[in-house]
Order: structure tokens, then sequence, then C-alpha cells
């Protein structure tokens, strides 16, 4: 007799399962299950091991390779819809291949919060509000002095379909909040929740609120170079100078999309999504424009990306996580200072969002545009492979004029509290001007080393390999790494001697000194201990963007994207800290921190100033950026890394492990590197006309081995051959996930590492 299951004719499902498995898993649909309710990027519950998960449907077959017997049906459809089109999953997928990461995980970490949770199974409308049928009957003259409540029953009116909050909150100004909680208690308004429709988009005569400036010669040039490749798939480099009027450029580009009825996705830096630059948009069209990033709750963000699938949000602005939001009519893709580290993530999938938006642009053949004052090496040398347009802008936009770069040789002058005589001095004839200054310091807190004067003891954390800084308002030691917190010792506790010393200078010991040289003066320090309030930081960049005679004091983050008029002398207190570091793209890091800082200077008609001390003023790598700006710093850094074959020259991959004892994160790395010794081996024993290169760096202690309690440990892989590195990663995972030694340390791979630690 034959077998009735092979008969019959199988409907798999392949669903990808939060769980660290590198796999996708297969499961059987139940002859209750109309297949064709069951859709690639739905979400469905499915038994795993001896508990429920919510995955994702990745695809349909009728075939299977595990034995049919030990299939699982899957017990819940939850959506009626796909929340991720083929065009995500399809990114996804590449996600979890190019990083070697679980899928599942990928998939958990795009997806936003409330559909990780069973919960929201069937939560996918969004509220909207109508008039009822006493509104409609009602006498609205009688509302003549309520103007709120007035106004959104004339907003209603015109849209037949309702209304949400957000679109209310588009048209409606002051406390239109309490005008629509009012109306809905006397039963005029009433709100359902409705399935979010994918509406047909149509372009309508208001785009524009704004015409936008007339463009220079420069710009006009990058935009017709842009124009060539709009409708299809092309990258290209804007590299222009600050204030060159690069953002003049995408809000032409985006503008000639809009048009279309064409979507923009935009990603900036962590802390480039300043109130400017959304105004700036805002002010220029009259489309729904949303910004997504690390501020907002589960909810709102949720809503965000419901919003922007449906196609109502036409702009999106962003940090790296919204490289993976689903945009129906996606028409291009802006990324604003590509060069900024936190488009790497740098824990979990440590992705790339730029690199997962040039294959997401690739995948949907439209255009992306990366712009920079500064731009990455990689970008660059993508430019020089002409596998990217290079469009350069070497003028500053408007009025404002480049500013004089020196250096202050510090060697032999007197620093009173690292201000070198001739830094005050300059800082007095800009004051005496009624400008501002910026004073530059990349460290937080008071000082970074607390020593005793008679035994030597310096503050070190207990938990990490590295010095506690002292922070003075608060008087305590403070790790900057694993954020452990001690009070300030009254005295040695090694010798019981009572004077110890702070040295360095971090931004609040900058602040104190500069209030006693300065004492009329105003000051403002913006860093991140400063500006933990919500509104703080927003507060203080107004205080800032309308000050005269004023010092203001950052670190990072004021180098970057904000606009202060008044500025005329920028200082770096300190470069030397980046000149000697063991990171090869110490080097880059510093020369894009340095041309940076130094657009803050003389935005205006006001010509600006920068200086920045160091003791190293022979230092070559300064040199060649003083005389040859960053395009010659960038030739040099570039031949560099050639000649030493580093990245982009090389690709590499670095195996993090992190383990409760040295010996096993010794142990773990020492069998990843045997491991993929003898597969380099027997590959060049099988294929000897096909040389390898794949060199392994370790394993060695990371830079800081110990942090957070933990042992941390690399192995570095490096190849002049992309497709080799996956592969040899790809049998190294496939052995690790057999092994047990594994089990006892957490291991991570980081594919084309931006920190060496
Ligand atoms: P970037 O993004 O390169 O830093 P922006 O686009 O912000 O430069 O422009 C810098 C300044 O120059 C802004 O104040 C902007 O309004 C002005 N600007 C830009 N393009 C023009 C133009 N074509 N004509 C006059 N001013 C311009
Ligand atoms: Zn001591
Ligand atoms: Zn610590």
């Amino acid at each position: 007799m034959p077998n009735k299951e092979s008969e019959q004719k199988l409907n798999i499902v392949q669903v990808a399962v939060p769980t660290p498995l590198r796999r996708k898993f297969d499961y059987l649909l139940s002859d209750t299950i109309n297949p064709d309710q069951v859709l690639p990027g739905m979400r469905v519950l499915v038994p795993f091991g001896r508990t429920k998960q919510i995955a994702l449907v990745l695809g349909k077959s009728t075939k299977t390779d595990i034995d049919i017997k030990k299939l699982r049906p899957i017990s819940k459809i939850l959506d009626k819809k796909p929340i991720l089109s083929e065009a995500i999953i399809k990114l996804l997928n590449w996600v979890a291949s190019y990083y070697h990461h679980p899928i599942g995980e990928v998939f958990q970490t795009a997806l936003p919060v409330h559909y990780r949770k069973k919960e929201s199974a069937s939560e996918q409308g969004v509220t909207t509000w109508f008039l009822t049928e006493i509104a409609r009957e009602a006498d609205w003259n009688l509302l003549k002095r309520a103007v709120r409540q007035r106004s959104i029953l004339e907003q209603l009116k015109n849209a037949p379909n309702g209304l949400t909050r957000e679109q209310i909150a588009r048209e409606q100004e002051g406390q239109w909040q309490t005008a629509l909680k009012v109306l809905s208690e006397k039963k005029w308004l009433d709100s359902r929740v409705v399935e979010p429709v994918i509406r047909q988009y149509k372009v309508t005569a208001g785009i524009n609120k704004n015409s936008g400036l007339s463009l220079n010669p420069e710009q006009q040039a990058a935009v017709e170079a842009l124009i060539e490749n709009e409708g299809c798939y092309r990258a290209s480099l804007i590299d222009g100078i600050t204030g060159s009027g690069k953002t003049e450029v995408y809000l032409t580009l985006i503008e000639r999309q809009l048009k279309k009825a064409k979507q923009i996705l935009l990603l900036v830096p962590e802390i480039g999504l300043t109130p400017q630059l959304i105004h700036r948009f805002e002010g220029r069209f009259s489309v729904n424009i949303q910004t997504l990033h690390s501020g907002l709750n589960n909810t709102q963000r949720m809503k965000i990306w419901q919003q922007a699938a449906s196609g109502e949000i036409r702009i999106l602005i962003g940090t790296r996580s919204s490289v993976f939001t689903p945009m129906p009519d996606l028409g291009a893709i802006i990324i604003d200072e590509e060069h900024d580290l936190s488009f790497k993530q740098q824990d979990g999938i440590r992705y790339s969002a730029k690199d997962i938006a040039l294959v997401r642009a690739n995948n949907a053949d439209i255009p992306i545009i990366l712009g920079s004052a500064t731009p990455s090496m990689e970008s660059l040398y993508l430019c020089q492979q002409g596998k990217m347009a290079h469009l350069k802008l070497r003028q500053r936009a408007g009025n404002a004029r480049p500013p004089e770069v020196h250096l202050i040789d510090v060697r032999g002058q007197y620093l009173q509290h690292g201000m070198s005589r001739t830094l005050i001095d300059l800082v007095k004839q800009h004051l005496a001007k009624e400008n501002q200054v910026l004073l530059f310091q990349n460290r937080r807190g008071y000082s970074p080393v607390l020593l005793c004067n008679k035994c030597g003891w310096i503050s070190y954390c207990h938990r990490c390999d590295a010095k506690l800084t002292y922070h003075r308002q608060r008087n305590h030691l403070r790790c900057h790494h694993c954020l452990t917190e001690q009070p300030l010792p009254p005295q040695c506790p090694e010798c019981g001697h009572g004077d110890l010393s702070q040295l360095g200078m971090g931004t609040e010991r900058v602040e104190k000194v500069v209030r006693e040289i300065f004492p009329d003066t105003e000051v403002i320090r913006i860093d991140r201990d400063t500006t933990q309030r919500k509104g703080a930081l927003q507060n203080m960049l107004e205080l800032a963007r309308d000050g005269k005679q004023q010092i203001l004091i950052g670190t990072q983050m004021l180098a970057k994207g904000h606009h202060f008029p008044n500025v005329t002398l920028v200082a770096i207190l300190d470069i030397d800290q980046g000149l000697y570091s063991i990171d090869f793209r110490a080097p880059e890091r510093l020369a894009q921190l340095i041309v940076q800082v130094s657009g803050r200077a003389g935005r205006e008609e006001k010509k600006g100033q920068v200086v920045l001390q160091t003791a190293h003023p022979e230092d070559e790598m300064l040199n060649t950026l003083l005389n040859r700006g960053y395009s010659g710093f960038a030739k040099k850094a570039l031949a560099e890394r050639k000649e030493l074959l580093l990245p982009p020259y090389a690709y590499q991959a670095l195996i993090r492990c992190e383990a409760n004892k040295i010996e096993y994160y010794q142990a773990f790395l020492e069998y990843c590197f045997q491991v993929m010794t003898s597969l380099k081996q027997l590959r060049s024993k099988n294929s000897p006309e096909k040389e390898s290169d794949i060199q392994f760096l370790g394993p060695v202690p990371a830079p800081m081995e110990k942090k957070a309690g933990k042992f941390r440990g690399q192995l570095l892989v490096q190849t002049s051959q992309r497709k080799e590195l996956h592969r040899i990663l790809n049998d190294l995972i496939w052995n690790v996930e057999a092994n047990k030694s594994a089990q006892r340390v957490r291991w991570s791979i980081d594919i084309d590492p931006q920190e060496l630690y």
C-alpha cells in the first residue's frame, strides 16, 4: 500500500523563530488553515520546544528536508496581512547571511517591539476620529468662542474617512488636545480603531511650502549629475565642505522625488537629529515628515513604522535602525554625515546601516546619496573604483568663508589648567568683538585620573581595566565603561596619605577654569552630563545660538550639525590623545573630528579661526591635513592603507569573546583559530590554484581585557577576498555550534569592524 502522506500535497511554511540558532524552521499547515491565508511577512504562533513563539513567515513550500513525522503544525496565524514586504524580507535575509547572525534574531531586531509580543497580535489598527451624528446636527455657531473645538470640527468635516491624532495635530495648534477631549466627552466626536490601509498616494499641488534657494553653480552641477540616475540604482557621494550647501542639494532632489509620489528615507547620525534640521525640512515641504530615533517609546515607534508602511509618511528622517522601515514607494535614500560611527551598531547584530542602505537601494533599484564634509575611507575608495559617483562641493554656499586653522605649540608654554597663554589671549580678543568661542574637549567629568602623590596609587575601576573619572559636581568617581560609582576617597586607600592629585582635564574642569579666567563671561557646557534631562540639550543649543560674548564648552556632541552664527573661534584643547592610538582608523577619526569641529567656526559673515593645542606640531598627518585639507589627508591615508593591506583594501571580521574566566575565552578563541587554520590548509590542498591570503591575528586579549567584571579576548580574520572571509566564517560557525566550549562564553562576529576593541 502506498504511503498516504507522500501522495498528499504538503503545505510547508518556512519561518524565522527568535532563537540564537542560525537556521530557518519548517512547520506544517494543518488542513483547517487555508494555505492562501498564509503569506510571507505574516506572523504566526508556533510550538517551539516546550514553549510557543512568535515567528515570521519567510516562505512556503511543498517540500522539506525534515522527516515529516517530526514536523509540527503552526498553532495560529496572527496577522491578516503581511507586516513586512517581500523587499524587507529579502533585505533581512541578506543581513542574516552577511553578518552571520541568527535569522530569527535579525527579524526580531528589525520589528517594532509591539510586534514581538503576543498581546499586540490583532492590534494593527490606528485610532481614528470621526464626527458623530450629534455633531452634524448641532449648531456650530454656538461654539463661536471655542475656537479650537470649532477648528477641529471643520477639519473633520472635510475628512469622510476620519483622521488620526497625528493628522489632526498637523493642522491644529494651541490647546487642541483639550478641545478634542471636550468634544468627545459631549459625544460630538467618536473614535474607532481602523486598520491602516495602503493608500494610493496622489501628488497634490502642495508639496512645497517654500521654493528653496537658487543653487550656486557647484550645487547645480551636483544636482544635474544626480538627476541623470534618478530612476535607478546609483550610489553617489556628495563630498562637500561644511556649509557648502549639501542639505540644499538633498532638498532639491527630495522635491523631485516627492513630485513623483515617492517616499524618502533620510538617515542621520544619532545626535544629528537636531530640531534645526527638522525645522528646515518642515519649512520647505508640506508633506508628512516624521522622525524615528531612540528617544521615542515603543508605541510611538510602532505608529511611525505603520505610517511609513502605509505610505502616509512621505519623508522619514531617522537614525540607524530606520533603515529597516518598510516604505512601499521608496524613491531614494540619503545618508547625511555618512562618516559617522553611529551608523554602525556596536552590539547585538553589529550591522552597518550604511551598507544595508546600499543593498536596499540596489535591490529596489533606486538612487542612494551619501553626504559628508569628511567622507569615510570606505566611501572614497568606492569612488576611486568607480562604484560611487564623486560629487564635490568646495565652496561655502552663501556668504560664509572657510576658517583659518593654526596649531598652538604647547611645548615650553605654561599651561593654566590645560590652556596656553596664546589661547587665553585669543579668546579675549574674540570675546571683545562680541563673538562666541567654542572650546572643545572630548572627555567628560572633572579629571580622568586620581593619583596619590606619595605611593603612586591610581584610581582604577575594580571591574574594568580603566581608570575612574572624578566628577566634581557629584563628588564621586565614576567608571565610564561599566558605570560603577564610588565616593571620592578622603585619603589614599593604599597608604592613607591625604594629598591626592587630580590629573588631566575633563569638560567639567575646563568649565571651572574658564569661569575663573573669564569671570564676566557667560559659559555654557554641553556634554552628556549636562544634557540628561529631557529638553535640556535643546534649551542649551538655543541659548548658544542666540548668545554673544559666550564661551561654549563641549564634547563630541557639539562637533556636528549645529549652527552657531556667532562663533568665530574654535579651539581643540588637546588633540594629542588622538595622535598616538593603536587603532589604524585613529588618524581618520581625528582628521574628521578636527574638520567637523572647525566647521562650527565662521558659519556666517564673520570670518572664523580655529586653533589646535598640541605638543606634536611636527606630526605628519596633522600637517598634511592643515596644508592639503581633508582630501589631501584622505589620499595619503588611503595610500598607507593600501600599502599595509588594511581596510578598505582588505576585508576583516573580528571574533570577540567574553567570559567569567580568562582561560574560557582563551580556549574558545584558540579553538576558533585551530578550526580556521585547518580549514585554510584543507582548502589550499584541495584547490592549490586558488591561493588564499587569509590571515589570523590573535587570539589576543581585547585592548580593555577586563570590562564590567568580564574578561574579553579577540581574534581578527583578514583577507583581500571577501568571499573567502564569508566562506571560512560559515564553516567556523558550523563547527562552533557543535562544540561545547562555546557554552561557557559569549561570542560574536563583527563583520567590517569599525572599532578594534
Ligand atoms: P551643508 O549641509 O553642506 O553644511 P547647508 O545646506 O546647511 O550646508 O548650507 C549652509 C548654509 O548656506 C545654510 O545657511 C544655507 O541656507 C546656505 N545656503 C545653501 N545653499 C545656498 C545657496 N544656493 N544660496 C545661498 N545660501 C545657501
Ligand atoms: Zn598612597
Ligand atoms: Zn568599570
